[in-house]
């Protein structure tokens, strides 16, 4: 395929976006874990789930279908209509793919849901993304819960043998691990681990938070939404963050994507000037389950759809919305968002070509 034409075929898609391409939902704050890490940890208390009927007219209101819909949390594997709310967007908006990144504790749970629709929905790909963060100890430490790390193994090993059995393309297996300076020496024997003792997608992403890592904003629109430890990275860290990736990246043979991501977010970090436009707010979107309504983590929410009877569409294309967006120029080192700016980008769409011809570029999402 040509690479132009690729280019050209994602920014008149981009171009045409009414509503997200990529979204997130917060469908709970209540959660089983109290990761060291979380952003999302001063939240969790409010132990609040997105009520069903509001969580409907949301993905009523999406003018275009979904390339990927993030269910999220908190563990959103605890909201109580976590199967209602996959079957309703499934069945009206029909997304190419579900991401679930769950702390994997909830083994029956995760297994019954990936059993139902992977068999159920053959065509949408059900990615569920499991966090590892250290050994055992390490990773119940950081977690906060005893017996974690284990739970979480468990419920890779049955996603393993029902894809298995039941022969099931489209269910996703991923491990992900997020590095900060807590945990970097670890990283080495982790991917031994998951390569020689799960054989499943081992991805890294930087620990973060709004107020690191953020650069060309007015520090006040930031969210606050920051972990309890600190997500700063020392200049000598950063020279050992850098080594110990490229070190886990060429032993285990991460994909160009991961590699390309990685290196976008180190850039930003050290400084160095990043010429990628941001399309957070056009192609990503994030609802938190109290009706906020966010372009990005990083950023103040821009409205509440409670003041929009859950018209996301409404609130989204609001001249109030799109004027904010407009006069954005920021940049930063969320995760997710480097990997939707990637996609409209020249550069980065030919740099992942030239790394390798065979790779369909963005089967990789998040
Ligand atoms: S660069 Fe994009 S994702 Fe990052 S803070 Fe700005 S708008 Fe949000």
């Amino acid at each position: 395929m040509n690479l132009y034409r690729v280019f050209l075929q994602n920014n008149l898609y981009l171009r045409r976006l009414q509503t997200p391409s990529v979204l997130f939902i917060f469908i709970t704050s209540r959660c089983n874990a109290r990761c060291q890490h979380c952003f999302y940890w001063k939240q969790l208390e409010s132990k609040e789930d997105m009520q069903l009927e509001d969580y409907k007219k949301i993905i009523s209101s999406l003018k275009n279908r979904l390339s990927t819909l993030i269910l999220t949390g908190g563990e959103p594997t605890l909201h109580p209509q976590l199967f209602q709310c996959v079957e309703f967007a499934l069945k009206e908006n029909n997304p190419r793919i579900i991401a679930i990144p769950t702390n994997g504790i909830l083994t029956e749970k995760i297994t019954e849901l990936a059993n139902f629709f992977c068999q159920k929905y053959p065509k949408t790909l059900f990615d569920f993304s499991f966090s590892l963060d250290g050994s055992q100890n390490i990773h119940d430490k950081i977690r906060g819960v005893e017996g974690c790390f284990e739970k979480t193994v468990a419920s890779i090993n049955r996603l393993k043998k029902l894809k298995a059995e039941k022969k099931l393309q489209n269910l996703g297996i991923n491990v992900v691990t997020t590095v900060g300076e807590h945990n970097l020496r670890q990283l080495d024997d982790l991917f031994f681990y998951v390569k020689n003792h799960l054989d499943v997608n081992h991805k890294i992403q930087l620990l973060r938070g709004s107020s690191t890592g953020v650069f060309g904003i007015d520090r006040r629109q930031l969210s606050g939404l920051d972990p309890q430890i600190s997500t700063d990275f020392s200049e000598e860290t950063l020279g050992d963050l850098r080594a110990t990736i490229s070190r886990v990246q060429e032993t285990y043979e991460a994909s160009p994507l991961q590699k390309l991501k990685l290196s976008v977010q180190l850039d930003t970090l050290e400084g160095r000037p990043i010429q990628m436009k941001c399309v957070a707010g056009v192609n990503d979107g994030v609802i938190y389950q109290n009706g906020d309504v966010a372009i990005c983590e990083m950023l103040k929410p821009i409205g509440n759809l409670k003041d929009f009877h859950y018209d996301f569409s409404a609130l989204w294309n609001s001249k109030k919305v799109r004027n904010y967006i407009e006069k954005l120029h920021c940049r930063c080192i969320h995760n997710c968002n480097i990997v939707s700016n990637m996609k409209y980008d020249f550069r980065s769409l030919k740099k992942m070509w030239g790394l390798d011809k065979k790779t369909k570029p963005f089967d990789d999402l998040l």
